[in-house]
């Protein structure tokens, strides 16, 4: 099989349980998985069904009790904490409901951030930003605030901070939960755009059916359980 062939994510009988006290609480009970390269998954279910436990393990930041998530090459459930640390540096954007840019920093310091934990030099992190805030066409906005922004462009300079590294895989948790329609549709075609024209592997939690609609694939979670429709 050739290396293209490989699904980017594989998901091996993965359990995870939250402790309360002497609760125990299953949250994914054996799920398997596949995602290919340049996939755009969408990933469904009701409240507290683990889909952000689920988008945390493959992004690396949370970790499993039980079976095996390959990212590319690598195993990251066997992985150390400040290994998963490094490799999540270099391989996974986050993109949040509400954005988590830091209020006092500039979209382009927001943006540089990632950088700020790679060899790059201060002219090259500057070019990577630019390119980044580029893509998701904010260039006339890089010295604004995000309090200076409308929640669309908050979104935007997110998903710049999240593509600035130029990770394979996007994660994106609920992204257009908390904007109105005009932008939330904004959001969907550049992370469209981000999928045909950068070739990234995007896999998005959401409650929007139109947010769905993009996904080339839809997957529901549901008592621990991940089911096609
Ligand atoms: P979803 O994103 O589908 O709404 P979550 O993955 O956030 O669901 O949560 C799934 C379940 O795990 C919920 O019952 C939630 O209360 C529980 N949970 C999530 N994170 C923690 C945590 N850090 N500690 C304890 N329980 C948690
Ligand atoms: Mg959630």
């Amino acid at each position: 099989m050739a290396a293209s062939d490989t699904p980017i994510v594989q998901i091996r009988d993965l359990s995870k349980s939250y402790r309360r006290g002497s609760q125990v609480i299953p949250v994914l009970t054996g799920i398997n998985f596949d995602i290919s390269r340049g996939e755009f998954v969408a990933l469904m279910g009701p409240s507290g069904s683990g889909k952000s436990t689920l988008l945390n393990l493959i992004a690396g930041i949370d970790s499993a009790d039980h079976g095996s998530i390959r990212v590319g090459e690598v195993e990251i459930t066997s992985l150390s904490e400040s290994e998963l640390a490094h490799w999540r540096a270099g391989n996974v954007g986050f993109i949040f409901q509400f954005y988590n840019l830091i209020p006092v920093l500039t979209a382009f310091e927001n943006v540089e951030l990632p950088l700020l934990l790679t060899p790059l030099k201060r002219a090259e992190r500057r070019e990577h930003v630019e390119a980044a805030l580029n893509v998701v066409g904010l260039s006339d906005r890089m010295d604004h605030y995000p309090a200076q922004l409308s929640g669309g462009q908050q979104q935007r300079v997110a998903i710049a901070r999240a593509i600035v590294t130029d990770p394979d895989i996007l994660v994106a948790d609920e992204p257009t939960g908390d904007l109105d329609r005009v932008s939330a549709e904004e959001i969907l075609q550049l992370m469209d755009r981000l999928v045909h024209t950068f070739q990234k592997t995007i896999i998005m939690v959401t409650h929007d059916p139109r947010a769905a609609e993009k996904a080339h694939l839809i997957r529901h979670l549901e008592k621990g359980e991940l089911s096609t429709n």
